[in-house]
């Protein structure tokens, strides 16, 4: 298979969601973490970004809130190249309106190889990760082949 390669610079540009019953998950995770994401750009949904500010003094890039489109809108981020991490706590025990949205947004980090970690284990494993220090080269199938597919 031919790839193509995008640089990860040492500064990320790292994208936090947490549905309603993982906000507190998420807020001690990042309290915590609080030293290592202040090196990096911080983008969050809606209310998880406020509630991120607030608490960390950290400036977060917000967006809309999920349900109003905010998923959508990191997904788009990811297709423009504008976030390289994602930590989403979603909730797998409730159904949610965006559902969806949710699905979209995983399956955009998975079509451009971003990292991802959907629970706090995950987020702790690829925070402290040597590879958060320095640039990194992220494999992107080529999707030339794709493109030039013949329709019709
Ligand atoms: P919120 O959105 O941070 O605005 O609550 C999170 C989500 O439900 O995707």
């Amino acid at each position: 298979m031919v790839y193509k390669k995008i640089t990860m610079n040492q500064n990320k540009k790292i994208a936090l969601v947490a549905h309603d019953n993982k906000k507190r998950d998420l807020l001690e995770w990042a309290e915590f973490n609080r030293i290592l994401l202040a090196h990096h750009d911080i983008y969050a949904t809606g209310t998880t970004g406020t509630i991120l500010e607030s608490n960390l003094g950290l400036t977060v890039h917000k967006l809309q809130s999920g349900p109003l489109g905010g998923d959508q809108q990191i997904g788009a981020k990811i297709v423009d190249n504008e976030i390289d991490f994602l930590i989403f706590f979603w909730d797998p025990l409730e159904p949610m309106p965006h559902d969806p949205d949710v699905k979209a947004l995983l399956r955009m980090a998975v079509v451009w190889n971003i990292p991802i970690a959907c629970n706090r284990s995950s987020a702790d494993f690829m925070i402290s990760s040597p590879l958060m220090d320095g640039e990194y080269e992220r494999l992107i199938q080529d999707y030339e082949d794709y493109r030039a597919r013949k329709v019709g």
